[in-house]
């Protein structure tokens, strides 16, 4: 997946509708203390479903909406889109939306969608609870720290092999039980015979 543009309103210190190139070989985004850079990215975590307040680094939900300043007043609503290139070379704009009374809503190339949607488009890969596409400070601090067993767990995660190591300890407790049936059953045939 490429990300291509970026469209923020309402959301954080961007009050104004503001576009985002993002088409180009981008290596960093530099400004003066407090100008939005990092809101940039916590507008992408956010419209990527992230759960964790700290991670966007607020305390309430409402709090992403444009608290109003000296020259704007305080936005109805806090809107980010996204233009992706997906893994098929299909451009598709991803949305999200939230309103001063609290509803949020997904979108996906101007229609309605579910969080879940979104994940189908941009394929899952990096996003979801861990958000390994977007290394934070905080994660820096907890990878460099980490035992190697912690380690361990992070890279099983970020490889994406814990959704299959979790349905393989099912399928294990499964064959596990149904041979224990089979045994129960060869007792039964043996009393029978
Ligand atoms: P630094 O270089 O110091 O890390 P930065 O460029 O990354 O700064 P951000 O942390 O992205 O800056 O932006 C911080 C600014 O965003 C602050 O001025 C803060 O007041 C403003 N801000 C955050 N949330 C809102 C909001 N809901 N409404 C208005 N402004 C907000």
């Amino acid at each position: 997946m490429n990300l291509l543009e970026m469209r923020i309103k309402g959301f954080k210190s961007f009050a104004k509708n503001t576009t985002l190139n993002l088409n180009s070989n981008i290596v960093s985004i530099v400004g003066p203390n407090g100008s939005g850079k990092s809101n940039i990215v916590d507008a992408i975590r956010w419209l990527l479903g992230e759960q964790s307040s700290k991670q966007i680094r607020i305390s309430e939900k409402a709090d992403v909406i444009f608290s109003g300043s000296e020259k704007f007043p305080p936005a109805k609503k806090a809107e980010v889109f996204l233009k992706i290139k997906d893994d098929n070379g299909k451009i598709r704009t991803i949305g999200k939306i939230l309103t001063a009374d609290g509803k949020i809503q997904y979108k996906i190339d101007n229609r309605n969608a579910r969080l879940k949607d979104i994940f189908e488009v941009i394929g899952g890969a990096g996003v979801g609870k861990s958000f390994y596409s977007i290394i934070s400070q905080d994660q820096v601090r907890e990878l460099v720290s980490a035992s190697s067993d912690q380690l361990r767990v992070i890279i099983e995660d970020a490889a994406g092999i814990k959704t299959y190591l979790n349905k393989k300890e099912i399928a294990l407790k499964m064959l596990n039980q149904t041979k224990e049936n089979l045994e129960r059953l060869n007792d039964v045939l043996y009393e029978v015979e």
